[in-house]
């Protein structure tokens, strides 16, 4: 038997989609931009992300973790870049030290950044955050007029220097929802009282990428852009096209394809059964490599110019497909998804498969490096 050496299961990765996306972006905000590189980048990579973004012009980084601040910092990164999610015992030395922007929710964690200041021998630049309800991490209303008297006097005697304020949405993707207004509104209040404390701050930031795109009222200063960085849509139906191009192709060669007879059970728990003879093929991914279950059956996938439909159950390492009588050869390239341009169906189509958003979908993928490769293209 002739052996056709097939590429691997493998994450394409776009670089010059993502400089275009970073570009588009900043000019349909009007003003400076974050790219959101947590995540390993929304499962894209995040140094290489990170560097494309730099070359498009995106004046910030924005990560979760100090550990991924420092990260950027030591491939070499010397923009700004502000994190903002702490463990409870968290460490600042490295961020302060690194010259990376902390985001402090409570008098806590600013005198411990204040501490980790005096030992790394600098001041540190902080960033507030106010909770206008989401409820997850973030100053409450009753806390913030402490926080902020707290922040100010520090910077007088020099501890810190409080460079933004900041707030996240909870609905943005639904512009509609009467928890934007609010949210906006609460935010301003929570400027007035900062102002009104003495604090200046050179950034107030509260968009991301779906209000960033949908809300000019609440662009501000900066606008925190994630997944609309990577091409995808962060509020499906309600964006209009903004040209952005999906970055993440995810592909992997083809096992094997076989006929299966009318009746034929597929893959666990029979839940497909052919009701003609057909013949299906095996993709070598599965759930361990961030495929969802949940698209089992529904999913579907692009081999030799059509779109191919899963059957079954997705298992661990594999899934069927539906290859409606073409044998095609063991390597034929599947293109599970990507931009769209060749006819695959896009990662916002496997969301849909499997009742979730495109962020999950890039995300877990690209989260799974154990048996898939990332390749960069710059076309
Ligand atoms: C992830 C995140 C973003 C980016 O959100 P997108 O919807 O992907 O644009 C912005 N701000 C914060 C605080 C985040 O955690």
């Amino acid at each position: 038997m002739s052996h056709v050496p097939a590429a691997p299961p493998e994450i394409v990765v776009d670089l010059a989609a993502l400089r275009h996306n970073v570009r588009r972006l900043r000019e349909v905000a009007g003003v400076p931009t974050m790219t959101v590189v947590k995540a390993d980048a929304y499962g894209h990579g995040m140094v290489e992300v990170a560097r494309a973004a730099r070359e498009a012009g995106a004046e910030w980084l924005g990560v979760a973790t100090v550990d991924e601040a420092v990260a950027l910092r030591a491939a070499g990164d010397d923009g700004r870049v502000l994190c903002w999610l702490h463990a409870p015992d968290q460490v600042f030395v490295p961020a302060v030290a690194a010259d990376v922007e902390v985001t402090a929710s409570t008098l806590d964690e600013l005198e411990r950044i204040a501490r980790a200041a005096a030992e790394a021998g600098r001041v540190a630049a902080v960033q507030l955050k106010i909770d206008t309800g989401l409820s997850r991490n973030g100053a409450t209303a009753d806390a913030w007029p402490g926080l902020v008297d707290r922040a100010r006097a520090g910077e007088v005697d020099g501890s810190w220097r409080i460079t933004g304020i900041w707030s996240h949405f909870a609905c943005s993707d639904e512009p509609e929802h009467p928890a934007n207004d609010a949210q906006e509104q609460a935010f301003l209040d929570a400027l007035a009282i900062a102002e009104a404390a003495g604090l200046r701050p050179e950034v107030r930031h509260l968009a991301n990428s779906a209000a960033g795109i949908l809300r000019p009222s609440s662009r501000f200063d900066l606008v925190r852009f994630g997944l609309a960085s990577y091409g995808l849509d962060p509020a499906p139906g309600h964006t209009p096209d903004l040209g952005l191009v999906p970055a993440m192709t995810l592909r992997a060669p083809l096992v094997s394809a076989k006929p299966v007879h009318a009746g034929a059970g597929v893959s666990y728990g029979h839940t497909w059964i052919a009701d003609t003879a057909t013949t299906v093929g095996l993709v070598p991914l599965g759930y361990g490599d961030g495929i969802p279950r949940h698209a089992s059956s529904r999913a579907q996938v692009l081999v030799d110019g059509k779109k191919r439909t899963m059957r079954g159950r997705v298992c661990m390492d594999q899934f069927v497909i539906d290859l409606d009588g073409d044998l095609p050869g063991a390597g034929t390239d599947v293109v599970l998804f990507g931009p769209g341009t060749a006819g695959e169906p896009t990662a916002q189509e496997w969301a849909d498969a499997a009742d979730t958003i495109s962020y999950e979908i890039v995300t877990r993928v690209g989260g799974r490096m154990t048996r898939m490769s990332r390749r960069y293209v710059d076309s």
